[in-house]
């Protein structure tokens, strides 16, 4: 049952890290606008399961004042509400308090603040902990993401003794290009699951200003603009769609097999090899694969 909706509001950031699944950059294209936000909370009512809306990017931030409205909205609404940011705006606690205090009053239930060296390098007093400090002192819920270090463990069950890259970011977007050189891989046909999402009964979904409706970043199960986010979740048939379905049929090695795509011999994980073949399929399913931006097409 969906219960949470999370509004990529814009894919524009003023942060271009390597390890970014979306491939998000100062450049990037795609806001919400204030109409589009609202057509969509009015959908979220009609799925009648859904409690919770997060507003993320690219940087939410970014667009300060349409975040404060999408907060009331949803508040008044009766959705809780989050805020997913990288802190670039807390260059001090007294300033941070300037850029919070009106999301608290507005209702914002919880702010998580990307707190690791994947964002923030080995600063120790960075950016992260000031938003953090700041929305204690004023009473609002905080939490801190970090996303660990990749680790290159012995694996013993998949092949006796050869290391594999477990933890670290999802290889999914820029990271499936910036953060794979000199990984060690293993064979494709060991990717028989995916390892991180719920493809056939998803709890979340993340929506994209172009109406892409994701199960997984660049990954979509069709376009709320043309069909109504309502329908496409009520209708959402998991096995019929050509990617998921072969996905759960057998994993990314299945997703190859299936369209007879080229693969490679050795991937570093499971993501890896679906972004890959998700490249490779992109022109024949630009419904299902989407954006072309999130795979640095555009
Ligand atoms: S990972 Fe976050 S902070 Fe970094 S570029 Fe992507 S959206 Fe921006
Ligand atoms: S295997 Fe594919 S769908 Fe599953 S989490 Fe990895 S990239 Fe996403």
């Amino acid at each position: 049952m969906l219960t949470g909706v999370h509004f990529i509001l814009s894919y524009m950031c003023n942060f271009e890290c390597d390890h970014c699944f979306l491939y998000c950059s100062p450049r990037s294209k795609g806001t919400f606008t204030i109409n589009q936000v609202k057509d969509v909370l009015k959908e979220l009512q009609k799925i009648g399961s859904v409690s919770e809306v997060c507003f993320e990017g690219g940087e939410p931030f970014l667009f300060h004042p349409l975040l404060l409205e999408c907060i009331r909205l949803a508040n008044n609404k009766g959705f809780k509400t989050a805020i997913e940011t990288n802190t670039y705006w807390a260059t001090t606690e007294e300033d941070a308090e300037l850029w919070l205090r009106p999301l608290r009053d507005s209702g914002l239930s919880m702010l998580e603040v990307s707190d690791d060296t994947f964002h923030h390098g080995e600063e120790v007093a960075n950016s992260a902990k000031r938003a953090f400090s700041a929305a204690q002192k004023i009473g609002m819920n905080v939490n801190s993401i970090c996303i660990n270090k990749p680790m290159i463990e012995n694996n013993k069950e998949l092949v006796k003794g050869k290391p594999i890259y477990t933890g670290g970011p999802k290889l999914r977007g820029r990271a499936a290009e910036k953060l794979t050189k000199g990984l060690p891989g293993s064979p494709w046909e060991n990717f028989t699951e995916c390892p991180f999402e719920d493809l056939r009964h998803p709890k979340r979904v993340h929506i994209d200003p172009f109406g892409n409706v994701h199960l997984c970043q660049g990954l979509s199960i069709g376009n709320m603009w043309e069909t109504k986010l309502s329908d496409l979740v009520n209708n959402y048939d998991p096995d019929a769609h050509p990617i998921i379905g072969p996905l759960l049929r057998g994993g990314s090695a299945q997703l190859a097999r299936e369209h007879s795509t080229v693969h490679d011999h050795e991937y570093i994980d499971a993501c890896h090899m679906c972004t890959d073949i998700c490249l490779k399929l992109i022109d024949k399913f630009p419904e299902y694969i989407a954006p072309r931006q999130v795979y640095g097409l555009e």
